[in-house]
């Protein structure tokens, strides 16, 4: 529950908006549609887990939803604010400005301590480097008596509480996860879980995470299911149970498709 002191968490609208996004590698001749036509809207204040088996587009469309990369054709649109085009610098001050990134191998700066790591993003968003700040967000994901650590005096758990921090001390609109679980230990996952869904249902956050872990999914509100660069489904409330059984589904369809594909080609078709 909120005190009654603390800001109500900015819910309202939508924070994130894909229309018709194609992303497509490798020289002519040699194309792979890596996504092919994905169009989605999510609101503000929800956490969605993004799913599909491997190849599907999961990190392609992450790298193209927070403006790591750029799509091929479409549009992406971040708190209502279309992705610049135009240089780098313009979008990295744009990801600067309203995202968040947390990766599946933690991606610290090994020579700073926690408290540097976290105030980092501040300063290179122009902002008082607030120490403060930092320090009151660490303490948030259980690590205020860490402040001077190094990253590698810490467990991976602690690490990915770390990147946390530092994806949350900008208050981005959108924080985006690319495995974030994925190299840690089930009870560690557990507390990184957590904190995601306290961003979205404490701060009005909004997460979109990309898992292959069906127990991981389950702590969204809602999962969308990927397959050969498309949007093939979502869940709502998901439980893990329904998930595993989906993505099984998902996997044999996707064989199937690829078996048929394969004959038509020996067939000449
Ligand atoms: P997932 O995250 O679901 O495993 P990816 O988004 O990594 O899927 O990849 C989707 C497709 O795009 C795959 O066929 C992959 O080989 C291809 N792909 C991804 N990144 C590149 C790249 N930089 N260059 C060429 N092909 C790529």
């Amino acid at each position: 529950m909120l005190g009654r002191k603390e800001a109500a968490p900015v819910t309202t609208g939508e924070a994130l908006r894909l229309e018709g996004v194609r992303k497509v590698y490798g020289a002519e001749g040699n194309q792979v549609a890596a996504l092919d036509g994905v169009s989605l809207s999510l609101p503000a204040g929800s956490f969605t887990a993004v799913m599909g088996p491997s190849g599907s587009g999961k990190s392609t469309l992450l790298q193209c939803a927070a403006g790591l990369d750029r799509p091929t054709e479409g549009r992406v649109y971040v708190d209502g604010a279309e992705l610049p085009g135009g240089g780098e610098a313009e979008l990295t001050k744009f990801r600067r400005q309203r995202i968040g990134f947390v990766f599946q191998q933690f991606n610290l700066l090994p020579t700073l301590t926690v408290t540097q790591n976290v105030t980092l993003p501040l300063k290179l968003a122009g902002r008082k480097a607030d120490r403060r700040r930092a320090e009151e967000v660490l303490a948030r994901v259980g690590l205020g008596d860490r402040l001077g650590h190094l990253p590698s005096e810490l467990s991976g758990g602690q690490q990915q509480r770390v990147a946390i921090a530092r994806a949350l001390v900008t208050e981005p609109r959108v924080l985006f996860g690319d495995e974030p679980t994925g190299a840690l230990d089930t009870r560690s996952a557990r507390e990184v879980l957590g904190l995601l869904q306290e961003a979205v249902r404490v701060y009005g956050r909004t997460v979109v995470m990309v898992t292959h872990d069906p127990v991981a999914a389950a702590y969204a509100d809602g999962v969308v299911f990927l397959a050969d660069g498309r949007l093939v489904g979502s869940m709502a409330t998901p439980t893990a149970e329904a998930v595993a059984e989906r993505m099984t589904h998902l996997a044999d369809e996707v064989e199937r498709q690829r078996v048929k594909g394969a004959a038509g080609v020996t067939a000449g078709v």
